[in-house]
């Protein structure tokens, strides 16, 4: 057993600037993002896992409305919540994700049941309710998840046929995620989110799908991604870092660079990822102008939000 740990936390990367955020504001976020990472490193101090870390520091996040996830998450198109998460285990490879679900308070601790479930990963739509209610997961009426800014930005999309980033004029993104290293050398990831404001026809993003918008494996690292999903899908992220370390030998560093700077940035994509690798190193890279984000060892806790 070592005694070093790391755990880093995203609350969504996007156009977020110094010049648009008020000091109430800032403080706000950087408070709700210290309060997940305690909450992940008082766990890990004790010698916890990193998998009880990671989904108590999205539990944290999703029970705050200024992200897009569980409680404030975005309106569909239909003026309703519905939202995709992910948790998964470098240990053992098993994961647990869930796409297109309502009204569960915490979409995360929903997909460490499904992890804790060997025969299955990825659970969708009304029927993963009756997963949720045989394994006793909260449940939250409608009005749970509202918030003045998701709907407002709802209002001003919902007519027209757009699918639009969750803060769609000025490009944020509010989904949510953690990645941990234990003190036995273990690594987990999570992720979730509400999607994008006003999307329709069922559209599901890469949150919630295992090696795009998440990854761990011990071998290499645990990755939790934010930014426009589609791109985040096409150039499966997570989980190409994490080929990069394993295959070529590159750095946790060298191979977010390589996928988000390199990779993504010529697709044409936004965003970003936080991961840490076996060793305890982290890496938070993004091509956007921000990203609410965090990182946690024994001995520092740093958070930040812009470039
Ligand atoms: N990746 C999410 C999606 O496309 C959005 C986000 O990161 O905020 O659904």
């Amino acid at each position: 057993m070592r005694n070093k740990y790391t755990i880093a936390i995203h609350g969504g990367a996007g156009t977020i600037l110094r010049e648009n955020m008020s000091a109430q504001q800032e403080k706000q976020y950087k408070a709700a993002l210290k309060k997940s990472l305690i909450s992940g490193t008082k766990i890990l101090n004790e010698g916890g896992s990193a998998l009880d870390a990671v989904e108590q520091s999205v539990v944290v996040l999703e029970d705050c409305d200024l992200f897009n996830a569980g409680k404030g998450a975005v309106f569909t198109s239909k003026g309703k919540h519905e939202m995709e998460a992910s948790i998964m285990c470098g240990q053992t490879l098993n994961a647990g994700a869930v796409g297109n679900i309502r009204n569960i308070k915490n979409p995360v601790r929903l997909c460490r049941k499904i992890l804790e479930d060997d025969s299955i990963v990825f659970l969708a739509g009304k029927d993963a309710h009756d997963f949720a209610s045989s394994h006793a997961i909260e449940k939250e009426e409608d009005d749970y998840f509202y918030s003045v800014m998701r709907y407002n930005q709802w209002k001003a999309a919902r007519n027209t046929d757009d699918m639009k980033l969750d803060h769609s004029d000025d490009k944020k993104f509010g989904t949510v995620g953690a990645v941990a290293l234990d003190i036995d050398g273990n690594l987990a990831a999570a992720t979730s989110t509400g999607g994008l404001t006003n999307k329709q026809f069922g559209r599901l993003g890469d949150s919630a799908v295992i090696g795009s918008g998440l990854y761990a494996n011990n071998k290499t690292c645990a990755i939790s991604c934010t930014g426009y999903g589609e791109f985040f899908l096409r150039g499966v992220v997570a989980h190409d870092i994490s080929c990069l370390m394993e295959y070529k030998g590159l750095s946790l560093q060298e191979a977010s660079d390589i996928v988000i700077n390199q990779k993504m940035t010529a697709l044409g994509g936004e965003g970003g990822i936080i991961g840490v690798d076996a060793e305890g190193n982290a890496s938070l890279t993004f091509n956007s102008e921000g990203m609410y984000r965090g990182v946690a060892t024994p001995d520092k806790i740093e958070i930040n939000i812009y470039r």
